[in-house]
């Protein structure tokens, strides 16, 4: 399917965090300014305000590090999965979508979360175990966790691990999960005491589903077959 350049030569492009699947932005693409993306690695719009290519963060420089560029059924669309240096909002946020429409869809969108996907609901839990651990002030389960550091969050690590396993081994469909949801808040803890950050780890699994081939280097491989 080639790809539908629409009115004014545009195909609209929506931009995702590669590993968290956020949605950063929607741009617009010309024909020069994909070609552009491909090459360099880097997402490259058509700004239609000032009519010129626009390398995202070329004054930023918060850029787009592309690993991938999709285009949907009818090829009237783009979606580029990137790897995002910095906040992608012009306005200083991750995601230009911070802004939620009123249920009757006529007032002026106002600021608020954001609708909380899986990852998300992880990032977003994330955050709260590093409040926590920024502030010595609040009493939590938490805060006892990062207290007694690793060899707590060791204890309670395996503790929670069993648990799951024996979940596994007979227990109903709910426990499973609980036990597993369980493993995955001690599991945040435990990186939280590190500062080791959620996205560390996503990468890594990334890697491992053999997901992390950049753009440049696919088309790097593509000069470099005989025969094309
Ligand atoms: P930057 O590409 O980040 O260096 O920003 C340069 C200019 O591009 C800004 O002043 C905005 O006009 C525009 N811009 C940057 N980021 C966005 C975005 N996420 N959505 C729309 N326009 C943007
Ligand atoms: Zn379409
Ligand atoms: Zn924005
Ligand atoms: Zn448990």
């Amino acid at each position: 399917m080639k790809i539908a350049f629409g009115e004014g030569k545009l195909v609209p492009a929506v931009v995702q965090d590669r590993l968290t699947g956020q949605v950063r932005m929607l741009a617009y693409m010309t024909r020069e300014s994909l070609a552009r993306t491909l090459e360099t690695g880097r997402a490259t719009f058509f700004s239609r305000s000032r009519g010129e290519l626009w390398e995202k963060g070329a004054t930023s420089g918060n850029t787009l590090a592309v690993t991938s560029v999709h285009a949907d059924c009818d090829g009237d669309a783009l979606l580029i999965l990137a790897e995002p240096r910095g906040p992608t909002c012009h306005t200083g946020s991750a995601s230009c979508f911070f802004r939620q429409v009123d249920a009757r869809g006529d007032g002026e969108p106002e600021a608020a979360d954001e609708g909380q996907d899986a990852s998300a609901l992880l990032e977003s839990l994330e955050r709260e175990l590093e409040a926590r651990k920024a502030s010595s002030a609040t009493k939590s389960y938490t805060r006892k966790l990062l207290d007694g550091g690793a060899p707590l969050i060791g204890a309670k690590l395996r503790e929670e691990a069993g648990e799951l396993a024996q979940a596994i081994a007979g227990e109903s469909d709910e426990r499973v999960a609980s036990e597993a949801a369980d493993v995955i808040y001690h599991l945040l803890v435990g990186l939280a005491s590190r500062g080791v950050p959620l996205r560390a780890v996503l990468s890594a699994l990334a890697s491992r589903m053999g997901t992390s081939g950049l753009v440049e280097k696919a088309s790097r491989a593509q000069k470099d077959s005989p025969g094309k």
